[in-house]
């Protein structure tokens, strides 16, 4: 049975063995007019449920203008909403999305496979994944394991670079109060570092690795290593590798004092440049640290922004002036504090802005350094507070610092019984060496700079 019976575009096949009032409603449901709408309304056939339940169950329909995308065949469809929606309002729309029922399950039956071809693939994927993280955490093992092996036997102090060997120090220092703990990874330190310098950091650690003084120590994070393709030898990131102190502490105490008498005797123009570089270093170390000081105090105690952009580099020298007149940290740090505490006041007075009190601050402190100098004021040694952070470093580079510079001291050498006034002395066997100006019965004691401040 084929609608409308001139140019049909529907066909009603009807389930065999049906009554012959379900075959009548099937063809009333089914049937269309010449237009290809539908010839009635369901529920003009019967109760509408009823009707479409019945129709359906005993028919189905055959698009004959719809055929699949896939075989060309016409599309079977179940109801007339299904109709519509394949073929058109009008029943005669070229179908270009739907497959016919056997296309269908075919179609079904591809998609089950490359599922099951997806899933295999991602599980192997997986075991391949699984297989290089083992390989990987091996190879980690093996570097570790190599890491760890080292003695220290061939290890040297780097004397060609100025401030590995002072940075080790360092190192050496604050391993102490560290025990059984590696020394941080310049990431675990963050942007102050050991020396306020991240690439000077970098350079003395890479010079004191390859050295044999550091190595890399067992916490490190695995991150820290790197794969890559077709390279099978791992690489670490410098600045992600946690480290340790090559050899036991009597070495390692051997090799802090090796270094500290080279940076405080050692004749030769690398050694003296490696003083210069020191010296500077510490200047430096000094100078951002008194910055990073005055800004927190600005910004913590007083909730104002830190010292503007434009008034750094002005507030940098300011500082330095400071140094130079030979006032020390602790000192600095109090006319700091002086110059935050009398810009707030500024401020009440005379209704200045946050910014405008930061700003004031740079010019009081310039102020009450310049009247320090000239009057010759006594002022107090501050500590830091608690909340201020410091390069790690400056503490045992400020104190190498003054060491070296307390064996070249006019007055020290001249107070000295030991050498002459070029602060050189002889040894037993005649050799010619500088003098540290150590009391003799205890020459590996640790003697307070005897510079004079200014002031002081
Ligand atoms: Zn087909
Ligand atoms: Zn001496």
């Amino acid at each position: 049975m084929e609608f409308p019976p001139g140019a049909p575009r529907l066909r009603v096949v009807i389930e065999a063995g049906r009554s012959a009032q379900e075959q009548e409603i099937a063809k009333l449901y089914w049937e269309i007019a010449e237009d290809g709408t539908w010839a009635r309304t369901v529920g003009s056939i019967g109760e509408l449920q009823w009707a479409a339940a019945t129709a359906t169950s005993a028919s189905y329909a055959v698009l004959l203008r719809s055929l699949c995308v896939k075989c060309d065949e016409p599309i079977r469809v179940a109801n007339r909403s299904w109709a519509v929606k394949v073929a058109g309002k009008f029943l005669d729309r070229p179908n270009d999305k739907y497959l016919c029922q056997e296309c269908g399950a075919v179609r079904e039956e591809e998609r089950e496979r490359e599922r099951q071809h997806r899933l295999e693939a991602a599980r192997a994927e997986k075991e391949r994944e699984r297989l290089k993280a083992e390989e990987e955490a091996a190879e980690i093992a093996e570097i570790l394991a190599a890491e760890e092996a080292k003695d220290g036997a061939g290890a040297r102090i780097p004397y060609d670079s100025p401030l590995a060997p002072a940075l080790y120090l360092a190192l050496v220092g604050h391993a102490a109060y560290r025990p059984g703990k590696p020394l941080p990874s310049m990431v675990d330190l963050g942007l102050l570092g050991w020396t306020a310098d991240i690439d000077r950091d970098r350079d003395a650690i890479l010079d004191l690795y390859a050295a044999d003084l550091l190595a890399v120590a067992a916490e490190t994070p695995r991150k820290a290593f790197v794969f890559s393709e077709g390279d099978d030898s791992p690489r670490f990131f410098l600045t992600e590798a946690r480290w340790r102190l090559v050899g036991d502490s009597k070495v390692i105490t051997a090799h802090a004092r090796t270094v500290k008498s080279h940076y405080m005797t050692a004749p030769g123009q690398a050694a003296h440049e490696a003083r210069q570089a020191l010296a500077e270093l510490v200047e430096h170390m000094e100078i951002v640290n008194l910055i990073l000081y005055l800004d927190g105090l600005l910004t913590k105690t007083y909730q104002y922004p830190e010292v503007p952009e434009g008034r750094r580099r002005q507030l940098a020298d300011i500082v330095k002036k400071g140094f130079d007149a030979g006032f020390t940290p602790g000192q600095m740090i109090c006319f700091a504090w002086r110059a935050a505490d009398t810009a707030a006041g500024w401020k009440e007075r005379k209704a200045m802005g946050p910014a405008e009190a930061s700003s004031a601050a740079v010019t009081i402190l310039n102020g009450k350094i310049d009247t320090a100098i000239e009057a010759r004021h006594a002022i107090p040694e501050y500590e830091p507070p608690r909340w201020h952070q410091q390069p790690l470093a400056l503490d045992a580079l400020r104190e190498l610092n003054a060491d070296v510079k307390r064996v070249r001291d006019r007055a020290v050498m001249d107070a000295c019984l030991q050498c002459d006034h070029h602060g050189l002395r002889e040894t037993d066997t005649g050799a010619v060496v500088r003098c540290v100006h150590a009391p003799p019965a205890t020459p590996e004691q640790h003697t307070e700079s005897q510079n004079e401040p200014a002031g002081a």
